[in-house]
């Protein structure tokens, strides 16, 4: 199985600037998304959700704000034939020192060891070094959402449209 780990915020959908994704109204998917999902899951890419989501659960970010516009979200791409395999999120803060918060690999090792993912024909995508980090961890590439280059990505976009060309190509 190839995969492509997403990011959420700043990937996906807009990312606010106070950060939180927790009402509707900041609830923005980014130009494209549908198409290029569409498209690389046609060519048989299995899609993962994984995200940090530090202070999930807490008075500031409780768990109810967080899932309507989560909810709504899969439900775009369930209204457009688009279906993640998992959606993953890490709710700790850096100070937890937790095993799941990305780099770490603690959401997707199981997943990866139990499917057979090939991991060399996967992706990361995201916005952040974090993402860049985690496909290293992993043993996948990365694409960098961004403008702007990274040494630990194999290609950068901040436009969909040339990521789906890109991996498509790829394959
Ligand atoms: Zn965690």
């Amino acid at each position: 199985m190839k995969v492509l780990f997403l990011d959420r915020d700043g990937t996906l959908i807009h990312e606010p600037d106070g950060g939180y994704i927790d009402s509707i109204d900041k609830f923005n998917i980014l130009p494209h998304v549908i198409t290029s999902l569409q498209k690389l899951q046609f060519i048989g890419y299995k899609l993962i959700m994984i995200s940090n989501q530090p202070g999930l659960g807490t008075a500031k970010f409780p768990y109810e704000n967080f899932i309507v516009p989560q909810n709504e979200l899969m439900k775009i791409f369930k209204d457009n034939k688009i279906f993640f395999e998992k959606t993953y999120f890490c709710p700790h803060f850096r100070e937890n020192n937790c095993s799941c918060m990305k780099p770490r690999t603690g959401l997707i090792e199981g997943f990866i060891k139990s499917n057979n993912v090939e991991v060399e024909k996967s992706y990361t995508v995201g916005d952040r070094d974090s993402d860049v980090l985690l496909a290293k961890n992993i043993g996948c590439k990365n694409i960098f959402f961004s403008n702007k280059t990274h040494t630990g990505s194999v290609f950068n976009s901040h436009d969909w449209s040339a990521i789906a060309d890109y991996i498509l190509n790829e394959n």
